[in-house]
C-alpha cells in the first residue's frame, strides 16, 4: 500500500495530474465529490446501524436530516481545500523537479546540451547515427589575447551557430571546454558531412569586435558514423582521430572516418572534405 502511493505521488511529480493550478482545481472538485459522497453512506450506514441497535439519542428522521444537510457540504469544502493544498505543493515540486532537470543536462555558458545529454541521447539512439566532434582552434591565444569573457563570447557565439546549421534534426551539445559535438539520427550521412562543412565555414567567416580590434576563428572536426548499437564512447574516439588528423593537418577543417564499429583491423584513412 505504502509503495503504491509512493509510486503514485512520484508519478504525479513528473505531472501526472497536477501538470497545472487549473488542472489541481478541477481534479479537487472531482476527488471532493467522491469523498462527500463516501462520507455520506457511511454516515448513513452509521446512524442505521445505532439505530438497529437501539443506541440512536435522538429519532432517526432527524438524525438523517441533520447527517444529510451537513456532512455532503462540509467533506466537500474540506476535500477541496485539502487537495488543493496538496496538488499546489506537489504541482510546484514537479517544476522544480523539470527546472532541475533541464538544469543537469544543460551547458550553463552556451545554453546548449551538456555531454551528459549527449552521451544519454546518443546512447538511448537505435538508430543510424554519425557524430561530429568539433573543436576551436588554437583558443588558448584567443584568451591570450583578447581576454577570457571574450573567449566566453566566442563560446557562445560558436554554439549558436553550430545549432543554426543542424537545427533540430541534430543534437548539438558543448562536451568540453572548447569542444563540441553533434549527432544526428536517420539523416544521410553525405547531408550530415554537408552540414558539417557549411558549419566550419560559417565559423570561419564570424567576425568577433573588441576594443582591441577585429578577430575571426577557425574550426577543426572530426566526423564519424556510427553503428546503430554503438555506444558514445567508441564513436566519439573515431571521431577524435579524425580530429586529430584534421589539427595536424593544418586545422579549420573536418575529417572524416569511414571506418565503422564492425571494421576490424586500421582504421580507414581520414578524408577531408572538399
Ligand atoms: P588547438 O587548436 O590545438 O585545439 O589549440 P587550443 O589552444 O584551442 O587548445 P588547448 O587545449 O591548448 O587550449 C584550449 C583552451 O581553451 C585553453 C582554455 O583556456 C580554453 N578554454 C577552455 N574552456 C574555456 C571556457 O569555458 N572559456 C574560455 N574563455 N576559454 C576556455
Ligand atoms: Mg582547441
Ligand atoms: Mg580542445
Amino acid at each position: 500500500m505504502v509503495s503504491v502511493i509512493r509510486k503514485w505521488i512520484v508519478d504525479q511529480l513528473m505531472f501526472g495530474e497536477f501538470a497545472s493550478y487549473r488542472d489541481v482545481c478541477r481534479k479537487s472538485v472531482w476527488v471532493a465529490l467522491k469523498v462527500s459522497l463516501v462520507a455520506y453512506g457511511l454516515n448513513l450506514c452509521a446512524h442505521f446501524l445505532l439505530h438497529a441497535f437501539g443506541l440512536m439519542p435522538y429519532s432517526l428522521g432527524s438524525a438523517l436530516i441533520i447527517a444529510t444537510a451537513l456532512t455532503p457540504p462540509i467533506t466537500f469544502v474540506v476535500s477541496v481545500a485539502a487537495y488543493i493544498a496538496v496538488g499546489f505543493a506537489i504541482h510546484d515540486l514537479g517544476v522544480s523537479r523539470a527546472e532541475f532537470e533541464k538544469l543537469s543536462r544543460t551547458d550553463m555558458l552556451s545554453g546548449l546540451a551538456n555531454r551528459r545529454a549527449f552521451l544519454e541521447q546518443f546512447d538511448g539512439c537505435e538508430g543510424d547515427k554519425a557524430m561530429l566532434v568539433i573543436d576551436l582552434d588554437r583558443f588558448k591565444s584567443v584568451n591570450d589575447t583578447y581576454g577570457h569573457m571574450t573567449g566566453d563570447e566566442v563560446i557562445v557565439k560558436v554554439g549558436k551557430m553550430l545549432a543554426t546549421v543542424f537545427n533540430d534534426r541534430c543534437l548539438c551539445a558543448r562536451i568540453g571546454g572548447e569542444e563540441f559535438a553533434v549527432f544526428c539520427r536517420d539523416m544521410p550521412f553525405g547531408e550530415f558531412m554537408v552540414l558539417g562543412e557549411l558549419a566550419r565555414r560559417k565559423i570561419a567567416g564570424m567576425r568577433f569586435a573588441t576594443k582591441d580590434g577585429e578577430f575571426s576563428v577557425t574550426v577543426s572536426g572530426g566526423l564519424a558514423r556510427a553503428l546503430p548499437h554503438e555506444h558514445f564512447g567508441e564513436v566519439f574516439s573515431r571521431a577524435d582521430k579524425a580530429l586529430y588528423e584534421a589539427k595536424s593537418g593544418g586545422r579549420d577543417r573536418i575529417v572524416i572516418c569511414y571506418e565503422t564499429g564492425d571494421k576490424t583491423g586500421q582504421p580507414e584513412r581520414g578524408r577531408k572534405v572538399a
